[in-house]
């Protein structure tokens, strides 16, 4: 079934260098480089709209239709037990423009950043109940080694919504102008002159 806009962002690693691939351009939406470069892919997120055309980013298994797919190129070789993160493991400043990355993307398209619509592509297994068979962003640069998938997310998504708080600052300047003491004077005001 097609959606009308894009319901949710699935975070990912490449498990491939840190350059972009043929391959990561076809599956992804964007992606980072090793070194914080964004690469935009093939096709934007509304193409995820409706896959029933086949023109879609399939990045994940059976939850491709109004999935947006991010991810940071590497961990190529990188193996869960016993961890061994490779040649290719995720980097500092990688990991800081993915996070402004999916902010950007989650304030786009207004998708809540919570574990149901901003999470990695192994909790698309363990959240949605889809499965996956995947092992997806479980390590990150400052871990010893993979921990609990949900609360790797959960690192993610408070980042997350800091830089999107921080970059897309909502406060209205009018209202924020105004103080009830000001509010009340005015409506004093008013009611003055229309007895006057
Ligand atoms: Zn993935």
């Amino acid at each position: 079934m097609a959606v009308s806009k894009p319901q949710r962002i699935v975070m990912h690693w490449t498990a491939g260098e840190y350059e972009i691939s043929d391959s990561d351009y076809e599956k992804y939406h964007e992606v980072v480089e090793g070194d914080g470069t964004r690469r935009l892919c093939r096709r934007r997120p509304e193409a995820n709209n409706d896959v029933n055309d086949g023109d879609y980013a399939a990045h994940v298994r059976a939850k491709n239709t109004g999935s947006i797919g991010l991810a940071m190129c590497c961990m190529k070789g990188a193996k869960e037990r016993p961890f061994h993160k490779g040649k290719f493991p995720m980097t500092e400043v990688q990991l800081g423009a993915f996070i402004n990355m999916v902010a950007e993307y989650a304030e786009t398209y207004d998708i809540a950043v919570d574990r149901r619509h901003v999470l990695s592509h192994e909790e698309v297994d363990v959240t949605l109940k889809v499965p996956q068979d995947k092992w997806d962003i479980m390590w990150l640069p400052h871990m010893a080694k993979p921990g609990n998938v949900v609360e790797v997310g959960d690192f993610l998504r408070e980042r997350i919504e800091a830089a999107r708080a921080k970059k897309f600052d909502r406060s209205d300047s009018f209202l924020a102008s105004l103080n009830e003491d000001d509010l009340v004077e005015r409506i004093v005001a008013r009611i003055k002159e229309e007895l006057a």
